[in-house]
């Protein structure tokens, strides 16, 4: 599997073109505007797209999921249903945020923990990991140890749980249960900043290292 990072919206979230290099058959992970310079990069890596995939429905990441998927006639799988009420407010959240604007998609899958997303040959394990949002998803790759973990865990920080039914509790429990065992030479990218290792992570994140974890 290959991973290209694109950066869009004023927020500079990390869309993820992700394809198998054995088929050239891939997925955008996360499109959440800027659909014409997304759609310039699949052309210019030469890459088939089969489908779309959604870790979670904020703007930065969802907004441009509807328009694609009906210009591409992709299917979209994922987020978790609990975040619907997300979903349904897209429209909103562009206002809200200055965006170009979105609107609504029904996903021809929900995901949930235990779940595979599948592009060419390579399958992706689904981890729910509420906390951010709490129908947050991510995908994991572990033949190439690598992990798409959108708002959840950021090199050096972690998602924000101030926004409509975040939770600080909830997201910790998420990061130590469903990260944490994907094992320390996982490397991970995160919807907006650097890439980075659960390893890096359980040493120097300071909210979520082993020794201030240890502490509470
Ligand atoms: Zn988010
Ligand atoms: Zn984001």
């Amino acid at each position: 599997m290959k991973v290209h990072v694109i950066p869009v919206t004023r927020f500079s979230q990390n869309c993820s073109l992700v394809w198998c290099t054995e088929t050239k058959k891939g997925a955008l992970v996360d499109p959440g505007g800027e659909p014409d310079r997304i759609l310039a990069e699949v052309e210019k890596q030469g890459v088939e797209l089969e489908r779309i995939l959604v870790t979670h429905s904020h703007i930065d990441h969802a907004g441009a999921v509807a328009g694609l998927a009906e210009r591409l006639g992709l299917p979209i799988e994922g987020p978790h249903r609990d975040d619907q009420f997300l979903i349904d407010s897209l429209t909103e959240q562009g206002e809200r945020w200055g965006t170009e604007p979105s609107r609504p998609f029904v996903p021809t899958r929900w995901l949930t923990g235990g779940d595979t997303v599948s592009f060419g040959n390579v399958n992706m394990e689904v981890r729910h990991c509420p906390g951010h949002t709490p129908g947050h998803v991510i995908f994991f790759d572990p033949k190439q140890k690598i992990a798409l973990v959108g708002d959840v865990l950021f090199r050096g920080s972690v998602g924000r749980t101030d926004l409509p039914r975040g939770s600080y509790e909830t997201l910790v429990k998420s990061i130590t249960e469903q990260l944490w065992p994907l094992g320390n030479d996982v490397a991970f990218v995160s919807g907006h900043g650097d890439i980075s290792t659960i390893g890096n992570e359980r040493q120097c994140n300071p909210f979520v290292c082993d020794l201030v974890l240890e502490q509470e």
